[in-house]
């Protein structure tokens, strides 16, 4: 048994060294019951002094003033003691998420990955030169940071997101206040005690950890926040951008997901069946992106359906810490509820359950077996709503116009899947999707040098990639005048 076997106990870190809490929020593992954590319960005074102390680092620490070469050292040493403690992270996820951890130990080295990039964006900060003014006019624009950054992070992939834009704001020089979720505190404040070892300086990076309300509505509300990256819930998120409007502070959201992942008959078969298969199945269905909504040619549907359940049901739920393990726990009993109440929605309204539909027989550990919907129809609550859980429903399309109308047919656009061996349909139907992501012949996919975000009620704003690294600078217009200025 690998799993670590102590319990947990964290302060907030703030002012490079830990503050002490008033009280306690105690976090047991969701796949075995065991009391794994106990984070600080944060206030709305803890919240506040971490961002004075933001706010001072940025206006009057090193930081902001380091050069591109010196921050990237320090980020590129990070990166290096992140990977150096890969392991104990990734148990700590495990522990904590209740995900696999196979997984999770993926999800650390896209970590490593993320934070080597973010280290060097910090030395290509650069602006632009207008040389056509004419000979008394100069004009330029600088990229400068954009100050304080307040980061609210989910359960689901607490270190990940952690590090889609932690390293990239400090690297652009911004100082940040991290606000991970009340579930999965662990690795954030792990993390920013490695940046400490690194050598970010005090103020620079503090994590506060506790409920939404206060810790996150404090940093939100904040007039000494400059920016809010928030990564959430699609409810959250309109309460974010309300909130965000009284100190008209700029904001970055990425929400919700239902995903649409099309398979024409011409697929490689092999391919798409694994693919859709990881695209609902990894991360147990608690994945922004999760392909939930499989669109299948109709001339291919009974065959496929047939091969991709006889798949499904090798998948192993139980023991996370196992190497074999391939779907987690369930985040909370909350969400364990909501997660089963649309197994029973998916029943009550007619569709022809072909797996699973049933809670996991684990003891102690919330796992949802998982479950395939087939005949699912466009007015059903499982294909209209984000279920977040290990739920797929599939749905059967007559031709590549009918495929574009299913998969637009959402209030939501973050990805897009579609599997074809046509390059002319690949090509074709990717302007049509309207998320912001398309993957062809693959699914939850990227790099580093990849922006990631969403369209329509899935949030605005783009994570890692050059267009992440923007959004945390704001530019500057410089207009000079040469010489002497007739009135
Ligand atoms: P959530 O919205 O409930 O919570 C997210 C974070 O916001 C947590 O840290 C929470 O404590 C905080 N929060 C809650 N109320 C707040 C408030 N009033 N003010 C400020 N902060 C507040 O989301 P969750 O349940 O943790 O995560 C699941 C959701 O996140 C899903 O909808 C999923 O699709 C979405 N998600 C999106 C992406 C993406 O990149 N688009 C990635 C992962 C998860």
């Amino acid at each position: 048994m690998n799993q670590v076997s102590t319990t947990r106990d964290y302060a907030h870190h703030v002012s490079g060294g830990d503050r002490a809490p008033a009280a306690m929020i105690e976090r047991h593992s969701p796949a075995t019951g065991r009391l794994v954590a106990r984070f600080a319960e944060g206030t709305a005074a803890d919240a506040a002094a971490a961002i004075a102390e933001a706010r001072e680092a940025f206006d009057n620490g090193p930081w902001p003033q380091m050069t591109g070469m010196e921050r990237a050292a320090v980020v590129r040493r990070w990166a290096d003691l992140i990977e150096e403690n890969l392991e104990r992270l990734a148990r700590i996820e495990v522990d904590e998420v209740g995900k696999p951890i196979r997984q999770a130990r993926g999800d650390l080295r896209n970590v490593v990955s993320l934070t080597h990039f973010a280290a060097g964006l910090a030395m290509q900060v650069h602006g632009e030169t207008y040389t056509n003014l004419g000979p008394q006019k100069a004009g330029w624009i600088h990229r400068e940071p954009v100050g304080v950054v307040g980061m609210i992070i989910p359960w689901n992939f607490p270190a990940l997101i952690f590090a889609q834009k932690v390293p990239f704001a400090l690297a652009a020089g911004c100082t940040v206040v991290v606000k991970p979720s009340e579930f999965t505190s662990g690795t954030a404040l792990e993390l920013a005690r490695l940046g400490k070892l690194a050598g970010l300086p005090d103020g620079t990076l503090s994590v506060v950890t506790g409920y939404g309300d206060p810790v996150g509505e404090t940093i939100v509300k904040s007039p000494e926040v400059d920016f809010v990256s928030f990564t959430g819930s699609t409810a959250v998120g309109r309460r974010i951008l309300a909130n965000s409007a009284e100190t008209l502070k700029r904001v970055s959201l990425e929400l919700g997901g239902k995903s649409a992942n099309i398979v024409f008959a011409d697929a490689d078969l092999d391919d798409a069946i694994d693919g859709s298969l990881y695209g609902i199945f990894y991360n147990q269905g608690e994945c922004c992106c999760s392909a939930t909504r499989l669109l299948v040619d109709e001339k291919i549907a009974d065959d496929f359906v047939e091969r991709l359940v006889a798949r499904a049901r090798t998948l192993k739920l139980g023991d996370v810490h196992a190497d074999d393990a391939d779907v987690g726990a369930m985040i909370s009993d909350k969400h364990f509820d909501k997660v089963c109440s649309y197994l029973a929605r998916g029943k009550a309204e007619g569709a022809t359950l072909r797996l699973g539909g049933e809670a996991g027989a684990q003891a102690d550990g919330l796992f949802v077996q998982p479950t395939i919907f087939d005949n699912v129809t466009r007015d059903m609550t499982i294909f209209r709503e984000e279920i977040f859980g290990p739920v797929l429903s599939i749905i059967r399309f007559k031709d590549q116009d009918e495929a574009v109308r299913l998969a637009n047919d959402t209030a939501y656009g973050l990805a897009s899947s579609l599997w074809t061996k046509n390059f002319d349909t690949a090509h074709q139907i990717t302007p049509k999707l309207r998320s912001g992501s398309v993957w062809i012949n693959t699914t939850i996919d990227g790099a580093p040098q990849m922006p990631f975000g969403g369209y329509k009620a899935s949030g605005f704003g783009r994570e890692m990639g050059q267009a992440g690294f923007d959004e945390f600078t704001n530019i500057k217009t410089v207009f000079a005048h040469l010489g002497k200025r007739e009135p």
